[in-house]
């Protein structure tokens, strides 16, 4: 295996997060009062569609791509109780975006899952309804190390699927990879537990890092063939200050694909829906058309291919900023205006600010870099925002 390399960054010192930028109500800078009408666009025309919100920076994992042992040890200072948003506080935040024109919910982390009654959180989320009166689109994304024990609440407070991160089904290299020792069979139990309370169509995602588990790409891909359950590939991003990322370590998604296609033949398929993120492959029966009963892959290839142009996702960390990007190096704050005792209107307005002054395409400009960097900067960590 490859040596990992840890950047002389002390991330304990400030909690994941980079710079903040604040908004006022009044005073010189006070903001213009927009009332949302689900149309907001950013500055490269972009909307605003999914919204990923964090509700903790913890985990029971020490996945080396995302919280590195070295970094996130005994001594990391975890943000305090104090500092997270209530889940009051997150549902008023999200009926701002949701007026703004989002449709998509993703419940994230740290480990979703860690958060004390987050059925809760999910039923106050499910009775919201778009300006067309639509239900949301409410997922979350976990490691699966407590599904089987919370499918079923999460299923009946108004959950509608679940994406469970699962990085190979043999037990020695996943103990390795989460890096607590965790079992793989507790995880698959998980997911069992998820699709008999129909959380479901179910997500795999699995992160290939060369050098890792690239030989656990064709045993996933067996296991999860006619299931029902989509697996994805994910390429190991640049994310972060802390995993030591090199471009020697990233698996290119086509590569992926060439191989599970040597073995259960895949047809291309048409995106799912707009700004989606994986590229679809369905398996293909003898006539070489897709068998929707084998069913389908999807691979992410953030690094070789950038989706940038139609990314429509903002991102809400645990203590209230606001992420414009997966990679950006600025929060903007909400949290204050909420405490402030801010209207709705003008929490809404700060939204509308804080999207319409969006430029991020970080991936697309990386591909203009050297090939073996990442962008420098500080940047926010994954487990600060979620995936
Ligand atoms: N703990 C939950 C989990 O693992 O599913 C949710 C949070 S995790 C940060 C969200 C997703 O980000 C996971 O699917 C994880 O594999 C992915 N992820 C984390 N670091 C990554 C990296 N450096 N490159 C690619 N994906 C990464
Ligand atoms: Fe935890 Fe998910 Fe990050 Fe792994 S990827 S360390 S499970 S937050
Ligand atoms: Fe969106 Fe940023 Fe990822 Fe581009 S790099 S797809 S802007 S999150």
């Amino acid at each position: 295996m490859s040596e990992r390399v840890i950047p002389l960054v002390d991330e304990r010192a400030r909690g994941g997060a980079p710079s903040t930028v604040r908004y006022h109500t009044s005073g010189p800078g006070a903001m213009a009062e927009v009332v949302p009408n689900g149309l907001l666009s950013d500055g490269l025309g972009r909307p605003l569609r999914d919204l990923r919100i964090s509700v903790t920076d913890r985990c029971n994992f020490r996945c080396a791509y995302c919280m590195p042992k070295e970094v996130f040890d005994k001594d990391y200072q975890y943000l305090p109780q104090s500092a997270l948003l209530s889940f009051e506080e997150i549902t008023r935040l999200t009926r701002q975006f949701v007026a703004h024109g989002v449709q998509k919910i993703r419940l994230t982390g740290g480990e979703p899952l860690l958060r004390k009654n987050l059925e809760i959180l999910v039923g106050q989320l499910a009775d919201l309804r778009t300006p067309e009166g639509l239900p949301l689109d409410l997922t979350l994304t976990t490691n699966g190390s407590l599904l089987e024990r919370k499918a079923r609440a999460l299923k009946d407070a108004g959950l509608q699927r679940v994406t469970v991160s699962l990085d190979g089904l043999d037990d020695a290299v996943f103990r390795q990879m989460n890096d607590v020792d965790f079992p793989v069979a507790d995880v698959l139990r998980g997911i069992e537990a998820a699709q008999a309370v129909g959380l479901g169509p179910i997500k795999v995602n699995m992160v290939v890092k060369r050098g890792t588990n690239v030989d656990q790409i064709l045993p996933m891909a067996r296991h999860f063939q006619g299931t029902g359950i989509v697996l994805r590939f994910i390429e190991y991003m640049d994310v972060g200050a802390t995993n030591g990322w090199r471009m020697d370590e990233v698996l290119p998604s086509a590569e992926v694909v060439e191989l599970i296609h040597r073995e259960m033949p895949l047809v291309q398929l048409e995106p799912s829906a707009p700004g989606e993120t994986a590229e679809r492959w369905g398996y293909a029966n003898a006539a070489g058309e897709h068998d929707p009963a084998l069913g389908e892959i999807g691979v992410i290839s953030s690094v070789t291919q950038a989706f940038c142009r139609d990314c429509n996702r903002a991102r809400l960390s645990t203590e209230g900023q606001v992420y414009l990007c997966l990679f950006a190096h600025q929060g903007h704050d909400l949290r204050d205006l909420l405490r402030g005792g801010a209207s709705d209107v003008q929490i809404a307005s700060a939204i509308a600010a804080i999207w319409q002054g969006r430029t991020d395409r970080y991936s697309e400009l990386r591909a203009s870099l050297p090939a073996d960097v990442g962008m420098p900067g500080q940047r926010v960590e994954m487990s600060y925002i979620g995936g």
